[in-house]
């Protein structure tokens, strides 16, 4: 069963870390003992011998700076203070991935077309082969990257796929911490987002500018990692899915990806509780919950958003590396959820929201 994970920032961790996502996550941890990555972003979880076992055929990988307010520490390069720094971040994230694909053609491939995704697809499928090429959909996560909507189809052209207005508030629109509604800068940006077939991601957008923009945007709405408010104790963030965004979505046909970040899963969760304390149940409840609220299985799929920020460290208990994310296959199947429903949540949903937006020609 294949999985597709809407949310992992790759770049990022290239361009931060120098992190090499050809490699094991065994590998990767070996050569960062006594570097500072690990305590900056916890363990890895990804790399592509773990992609293969875990059948992770497609990823959305995202380009992604945080304005200098929110920059982390001194060791975050990839902030801006101007639009025109943000714009080149994005550029330099972009680059990354045209090096990445270029160094290992046989490890990782962009998708920009069908014809890109059948072709990934059908290496997959492919019982005389055991190496495949995990395709790569490139997200841009805060959209403070475009200089204006008059250079949307540049991004397009360079294979950005998927936009998300927000991370913190921007230009755009109320953000994470910072909530808002949409400006007129981000409706513009919307209209030019419909006009060259963008999907919209709603993941980090504050719920005033989410249900504006489900009203406003005629295409493709999604939330690549986004959890539901609804299922979480003690949290006023407006990191989380409204009941109202959810069903928004799932009216629009949308799809939600789950992230498997135990914050995201209980808010009281603290790295002393251990890992333990959380486990894939979670994942699985925040699955069943979407799916209760559509009354189908077509509207929910991961977005793990791994070594996004954290690692091993944070994560359900059974999760060793991403291609854990398998187990929750039993425990979905013990819910009563059965084959197609459970292939639609780890990979199909988003499979068919890619046959329906991606060109048939670059
Ligand atoms: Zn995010």
């Amino acid at each position: 069963m294949f999985i597709v994970d809407a949310h992992e920032d790759i770049a990022w961790n290239i361009l931060t870390f120098d992190r090499d996502y050809s490699l094991a996550v065994v590998e990767t941890r070996q050569r960062e003992r006594g570097m500072s990555a690990p305590a900056l972003n916890g363990d890895t979880l990804l790399g592509w011998p773990d992609y293969l076992r875990g059948e992770i055929a497609v990823v959305f990988s995202t380009l992604f700076a945080a304005p200098a307010r929110r920059q982390i520490g001194s060791w975050d390069t990839q902030f801006y203070t101007t639009t025109e720094q943000a714009n080149k971040i994005y550029r330099n994230q972009l680059d990354a991935y045209f090096r990445l694909t270029d160094d290992h053609p046989d490890k990782f491939r962009l998708i920009l077309k069908r014809a890109d995704l059948d072709d990934v697809l059908s290496h997959w499928q492919n019982p005389d082969v055991d190496e495949h090429p995990v395709g790569l959909v490139v997200l841009m996560e805060n959209a403070e990257g475009v200089r204006s909507p008059g250079e949307l189809d540049e991004w397009y052209e360079l294979g950005v796929r998927i936009i998300g207005p927000a991370w913190a508030g921007t230009r755009f629109c109320g953000g994470t911490l910072e909530p808002g509604p949409l400006t007129s800068e981000g409706y513009a940006l919307l209209d030019g987002m419909a006009d060259l077939g963008f999907v919209l991601d709603l993941s980090h957008m504050d719920e005033m500018a989410a249900l504006q923009a489900l009203d406003y945007f005629p295409g493709a709405i999604i939330a690549s990692h986004s959890n539901a408010k609804s299922l979480l104790k003690d949290t006023e963030s407006n990191r989380f899915l409204s009941d109202d965004v959810i069903h928004g979505l799932i009216e629009r046909n949308g799809i939600i990806g789950i992230v498997p970040y135990n914050p995201f899963l209980d808010p009281t969760w603290r790295p002393s509780d251990g890992r333990q304390a959380i486990t894939l149940e979670h994942v699985a409840s925040q699955i069943d919950h979407i799916c209760q609220l559509a009354g189908s299985a077509q509207h929910v799929a991961l977005g793990s958003d791994f070594d996004g920020g954290f690692g091993l460290q944070s994560v359900p208990a059974e999760i060793e590396t991403i291609a854990d994310l398998q187990k929750l296959t039993p425990l979905l199947a013990e819910k009563g959820y059965t084959n197609s429903p459970i292939s639609a949540i780890m990979g199909e949903n988003w499979l068919s929201l890619l046959r329906r937006t991606l060109p048939e020609e670059e």
